[in-house]
């Protein structure tokens, strides 16, 4: 068996004791004498796996006990509309955009009321996160959106948005559990699992007792209604029952590893390998402003497109695989989730810089 160093953005790499946990169980899971695949959504046995799934969460996120969580399908981008349906009270909502998920939000919440766009860095290729001190948030917004991590373009908010006293509502989707995060901070978190927590086909929704509503839009479809989902624990109809158990079981290879605090460290560390790296280097750059750079993707350059080609073929052929970059920035990206070892990270570099040397 060999596994290479897989940079996907995602579906990405999940941990290696995670799956042989996931294959040693998956004929007889604890003496039920069958797969998770197999087993209702309401029996007992099932019942505890979404339960501790949920209460391990909670732990590791210190999730407070006025926020529900939800375990849905469909995607972060399933949420781009639910979000409007949902929390748009008086019909507007501010959208800051910091890259292609962000827009794509704002573009379906166009469709259900008032999204105003009111920061942006769509001038410099989204290489940035605008200041977010002093925005003109709207006297009537029902929340200021954020995609938190900007998985294509590589970069991260350090600080939140001043929301002058809006609900803040963040798409976490790619960087949940790699640092500790105050939830309370926020009106809702989602994140869609399949970039550092499981596989797709799970998004999460951790949103404030009190935004949970009976008045939605009318037309919002009952499997849509957060209330649906939070009056029936997540199983008002079946729910994607092995992905929530893979969730589980690396809620618990987190926990195991220390938790979020661990994570920021470990995550820090592998970053720093890499970016201390492009900022030596002669032939790769970062393309991100250094103070807004991603712990969790990390997009960068030759300058030249024959150059990037070459290195990630013959990265792919040393078992470096998915360092492409996103078909709107061209390049490449490594995506570091919590899952991507520290010597994966250590390879990359000395792997970059024999490349280096043998084509300057
Ligand atoms: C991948 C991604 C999405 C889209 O997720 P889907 O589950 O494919 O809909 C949305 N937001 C962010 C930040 C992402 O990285």
């Amino acid at each position: 068996m060999a596994r290479v160093y897989n940079f996907s953005a995602g579906p990405s790499v999940l941990p290696e004791a995670v799956l042989k946990q996931a294959a040693d169980e998956m004929l007889d899971y604890k003496g039920s004498g069958m797969s998770v695949m197999e087993m209702s959504h309401r029996s007992k046995v099932y019942d505890n796996i979404i339960k501790e799934a949920e209460k391990d969460l909670r732990d590791l996120l210190a999730i407070p006990d006025n926020y529900k969580v939800l375990f849905l399908q469909g995607g972060a981008s399933q949420q781009f509309a639910a979000i409007p349906m949902n929390l748009m009270k008086n019909g507007v909502a501010d959208y800051i955009i910091t890259g292609q998920w962000a827009k794509k939000a704002y573009e379906e919440a166009k469709k259900y009321g008032t999204a105003n766009a009111i920061a942006s860095s769509a001038d410099k290729t989204f290489s940035y996160i605008p200041d977010c001190s002093d925005l003109p948030i709207s006297e009537d917004a029902d929340y200021v959106y954020i995609c938190h991590n900007n998985t294509i373009y590589g970069t991260a908010f350090k600080e939140l948005p001043n929301t002058k006293g809006k609900i803040l509502v963040a798409d976490m989707s790619s960087d949940i559990l790699s640092q500790p995060v105050n939830v309370s901070d926020y009106g809702m978190i989602y994140f869609g699992v399949q970039k550092n927590v499981g596989p797709a086909g799970v998004v999460v929704v951790i949103i404030r007792e009190d935004l949970i509503r009976d008045d939605v839009m009318p037309f919002t479809p009952t499997m849509l209604k957060y209330k649906t989902q939070a009056d029936n624990d997540s199983l008002y109809n079946t729910p994607p029952c092995y992905g929530i158990y893979i969730c589980g079981l690396v809620f618990k290879w987190v926990k195991e590893m220390g938790g979020l605090e661990a994570m920021k460290i470990h995550n820090e560390k592998k970053a720093a390998i890499l970016y201390d790296f492009l900022d030596s280097s002669k032939m790769f750059k970062g393309t991100v402003v250094p103070k807004d750079r991603s712990l969790m993707n990390v997009p960068f350059v030759t300058g030249n497109d024959e150059l990037d080609a070459k290195f990630v073929k013959e990265a792919t052929e040393a078992g470096f695989v998915n360092l492409k970059g996103h078909r709107s920035v061209g390049g490449m990206r490594a995506s570091i989730y919590n899952a991507m070892p520290i010597e994966g990270v250590q390879k990359l570099v000395e792997f970059m810089k024999a490349f280096e040397e043998a084509n300057s």
